[in-house]
């Protein structure tokens, strides 16, 4: 039963206007606000000049303070302000504007407003305690005479600790804080494709405003068991060494995981370059980076002619933790709105190690106690809850998915840390970055043995599992080998072929930036090499002929290339004819060379 119903008793209201009001609209306001508040009211006027022929009416009393602290309006100032909204809000709904300023004029009719207001306690460091405010919810955004929006994130028993998402300078102890009753949110639309935009969805590439087709919320529950399907359809990254053993699928979540500076971020960008043409529409989320290095990530998809299928959320190093903080969830529902629409999403969280952090800072500023590492104690569902949201949904949903791809970057190698083990637990696999091979020159420098897929697997095409076979399990008997006879000089004959096929696989997996392979490619590759079809060229020289090799089967088996990329399968025939090419070629090399 409504509260209001229950407590029955007599409450004070107060009229301010600048002229007594006359018997009969005293009763008018009372009876309204009996049937408001379902109480007795006794009403009061106040002089106050300033209201013209309007008036103001305040209504509280301790014990109704939840519900009745507030102002009805119908001062002038009240009553532009609801004109004012209404007017834009018939010119956003139809355009042409001269007739419906008319209409609107000619309907109008005020009606009496209820705003909650509450005052600031404190301010700094991007967070603000303010006191006053009734209902408010946790996420709801609060907006500061400033203009500043902010976000409530604490609810205390006697004040509310609110996030900010702009400037603290221009918000003073004791001013006015409105709640808006609109949880936090991104607008979303196809136009934010080709665009950079901020944590709250403002474009920042000077490209002029964006047309939003609707306002998604940026926290949502993830999708339910009902509303999945399996992960069945390949995302590629283009990348041999990954596409080949651990393979991602559409919805699939799948860590990168290295030291700074290990190659993660380029090969979240090879992805994105990969998608051209295969309708997915690819986000890219940067969480604290340096401003320039997103500029020249943009820079490159633009180059590539990326742009054209994604979008690029920045929170960068320099702006306000809140607004880290909520970048990847902003990120998120934007990949919901397409991925609802039924469409393919990839998107990209660089880096959730840095997004930790922000949420560490806040948290501390918000006094939550300190768990391990001083991470709140929430960290885990703080990723948990925004990674879940990837799905591959069910055909009765459309069919759309969204496959992420967080980033986490390590501290000397160490898997082991807190937030490392967290998000490795949440995700469905991860691709494990070393900087001794990415030193050494084997890059992308992905460590073979700490690499996992747990789902793609059943998403990998038959060509590729087929021409995949058991590199895995080669490359693994080859670092085996490696480190048995790092220090033995004698070796017999079999042991060194085995190496040297072990150094040509980790050769052909050696890869330039921004040259994604398309899949009748890696098919080549895979199957020349475990064959042992280049068992006589030496392995350094391989990362020379792999193009050649490429070029020279593309064109005199253009059919079979087209037919692996349209349909993903490989008939043994077709098989067969791509070996006994490569053989050819590998000869006609051989001979050109002795001549
Ligand atoms: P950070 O920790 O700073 O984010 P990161 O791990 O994201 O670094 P990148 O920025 O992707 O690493 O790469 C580091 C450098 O290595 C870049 O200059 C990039 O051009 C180079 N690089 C990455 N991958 C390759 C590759 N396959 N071939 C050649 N150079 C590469
Ligand atoms: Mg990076």
């Amino acid at each position: 039963m409504n509260e209001r119903e229950i407590r029955k008793v007599e409450i004070q209201a107060f009229i301010y206007s600048a002229n007594p009001p006359t018997e009969e609209q005293k009763q008018q306001i009372q009876d309204f606000l009996e049937s408001e508040f379902c109480s007795t009211v006794n009403v009061v006027w106040k002089k106050d000049a300033e209201n013209g022929n309007g008036f103001r009416i305040e209504v509280g009393t301790s014990v109704y303070k939840w519900s009745l602290n507030g102002i009805y309006d119908w001062s002038i100032e009240g009553k532009r302000r609801q004109l004012k909204e209404k007017i834009h809000q018939a010119i956003a709904e139809k355009g042409n504007v001269m007739p419906l300023i008319k209409e609107t004029l000619a309907n109008w009719k005020p009606s009496p407003t209820f705003d909650s207001f509450g005052t600031v306690l404190t301010v700094g460091d991007g967070i603000a305690t303010v006191t006053g405010l009734k209902s408010v919810a946790y996420g709801e955004i609060l907006i500061f005479g400033s203009g500043v929006r902010g976000m409530v994130q604490e609810l205390k028993q006697d004040s509310i600790g609110c996030i900010l998402f702009g400037d603290d300078q221009d918000i003073t102890e004791g001013s006015a804080v409105k709640s808006t009753g609109k949880v936090a949110g991104i607008p979303v639309g196809e136009e934010y494709i080709g665009r950079v935009i901020d944590a709250l969805g403002t474009p920042i590439d000077g490209k002029g405003s964006i047309h939003a087709e609707g306002y998604y919320p940026i926290e949502s529950p993830a999708p339910g068991i009902i509303d999945r399907q399996p992960v069945n359809k390949p995302m590629e990254t283009g990348l041999l060494a990954i596409d080949s053993m651990f393979p991602i699928g559409r919805g699939q979540r799948e860590l990168i995981i290295g030291d700074r500076q290990t190659g993660k971020t380029a090969i979240a960008l090879d992805t994105i370059l990969n998608q051209q043409g295969k309708d997915v529409i690819c986000i890219y989320v940067a969480i604290g980076q340096k401003a320039s290095s997103v500029a020249q990530l943009a820079q490159t998809l633009r180059r590539h002619h990326a742009m054209e299928y994604s979008i690029i959320v920045n929170a960068s190093a320099s702006d306000p933790a809140p607004l880290q903080y909520i970048a990847p969830y902003a990120g998120c529902a934007l990949g919901e709105y397409f991925m609802h629409k039924g469409k393919d999403v990839l998107i990209v969280y660089d880096d959730l190690s840095k997004h930790a952090i922000a949420y560490r800072a806040l948290s501390l500023l918000l006094e939550r106690s300190p768990g391990r590492e001083a991470y709140p104690g929430d960290v885990f569902y703080l990723h948990s809850r925004l990674l879940e949201r990837s799905a591959h949904l069910s055909d009765a949903l459309g069919g759309g998915s969204m496959t992420a791809l967080p980033i986490v970057e390590t501290q000397a190698g160490d898997v082991s840390a807190y937030i490392p083990t967290n998000i490795i637990s949440i995700t469905d696999g991860q691709i494990f970055l070393e900087s001794d091979l990415f030193f050494a020159g084997q890059r992308p420098a992905v460590n073979v043995g700490l690499s996992v897929s747990r789902v793609g697997g059943a998403a990998q095409t038959k060509a590729m599992k087929s021409a995949a076979g058991a590199i895995r399990l080669n490359l693994a008997q080859y670092r085996e080998m490696e480190v048995f006879t790092q220090f033995s000089s004698d070796l017999d004959n079999t042991t060194k072929r085995q190496l040297q096929f072990g150094q040509t696989l980790m050769q052909l997996l050696k890869q330039d930036q921004y040259h994604p392979y398309r899949q009748h490619e890696q098919v080549i590759l895979l199957l020349t090499a475990l064959s042992h079809t280049f068992q006589d060229v030496p392995p350094e020289e391989i990362p020379g002929i792999v193009r050649e090799l490429l070029t020279s089967i593309q064109d005199t088996l253009p059919d079979i290339c087209t037919e692996i990329d349209r349909s993903g399968t490989l008939s043994e025939e077709n098989k067969q004819q791509i070996l006994q090419n490569a053989k050819q070629y590998l000869e006609n090399r051989k001979m050109q060379k002795s001549k």
